[in-house]
């Protein structure tokens, strides 16, 4: 596996590829759901590039950008036990200038849910991503449903912005208790990690309820609380699959979405019905 630091050395080896190239961007600290995008890459593309970036502009001031979890060394051991072929690893000096343009998510969608309690997140997530598909103009690129909204927001970047890039919406990895993973789940301690069952619980409820032929949000949104109980929720909510959110669960273009505060952290999780 190749690893890149610099940007020009990354572009000088990839314009002499030939083949598709896959590209999985992740803020590290790698665990099984990364690796399942980054092996979907590598089956479906003749190169993958994964970048470990902790990217500084989609953090709020007193967000844990500081303290987001980093590792290297295993980073580069998943990588390479997933058959990546190249890392690309960067400073935020290499990646940011100190005069920048500035790109702005829809707010329709941005300034709701993860974009209500993050005012500013998605504007540098799709900063970051818009950055990585220039310097590496990928063929395809995979993302985890998990950030279903960051998902809906970077295929509406490649619609409206023309990129060549197809995205790939990768399922969420779960512990085997129904924990979805999370770089953020390393912050939890004991007592708080079994409170967050209660997350996957919930959804869970939920699946059974519209299998069982409920459709009003408000009659899940209720038991999903009395489950959530005692966790303080941030939002429990309903949308199709474009981000517009609805009463009643429409089958096959909806998401339940949770977002719930374990002490100081903060975990999201949702269901595509
Ligand atoms: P992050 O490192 O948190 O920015 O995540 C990088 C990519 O991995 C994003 O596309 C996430 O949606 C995806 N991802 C994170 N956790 C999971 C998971 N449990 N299952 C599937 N994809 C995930």
């Amino acid at each position: 596996m190749q690893i890149f630091k610099n940007i020009s050395d990354l572009k000088e080896y990839l314009s002499n590829l030939n083949g598709s190239i896959g590209f999985v961007p992740t803020m590290g600290a790698l665990h099984n759901g990364h690796a399942s995008l980054i092996k979907k890459s590598v089956s479906q593309n003749d190169h993958t590039i994964v970048s470990v970036f902790v990217n500084p502009t989609q953090f709020l001031p007193g967000e844990d950008y500081e303290k987001y979890p980093r590792n290297e060394e295993n980073d580069k051991k998943i990588c390479e036990s997933c058959k990546a072929d190249i890392l690309f690893m960067p400073s935020a000096d290499e990646i940011y200038s100190s005069i920048e343009p500035k790109v702005i998510a829809p707010l329709k969608v941005a300034s709701i849910l993860e974009g209500a309690t993050r005012p500013g997140h998605f504007d540098g997530v799709l900063t970051i991503i818009s950055k990585f598909f220039n310097i590496i103009q990928p063929d395809n690129a995979y993302f985890g449903k998990k950030d279903a909204q960051q998902l809906f927001l970077i295929q509406n970047l490649v619609k409206t912005m023309f990129y060549k890039t197809k995205i790939n919406p990768c399922e969420i990895v779960r512990e085997d208790d129904g924990l979805a993973l999370s770089s953020r789940n390393s912050y939890l301690n004991d007592e708080e990690k079994m409170l967050a069952l209660k997350i996957s619980r919930a959804l869970n409820k939920a699946k059974s309820m519209v299998e069982n032929g409920e459709v009003l949000a408000k009659d899940i949104k209720a038991k999903m609380s009395e489950i959530l109980e005692p966790l303080k929720i941030d939002y429990i909510a309903f949308v199709t699959r474009d981000f517009k959110e609805i009463n009643k669960i429409e089958p096959e273009n909806s998401i339940i979405l949770v977002a719930v505060y374990l002490g100081k952290t903060r975990l999201i999780d949702n269901l595509w019905i």
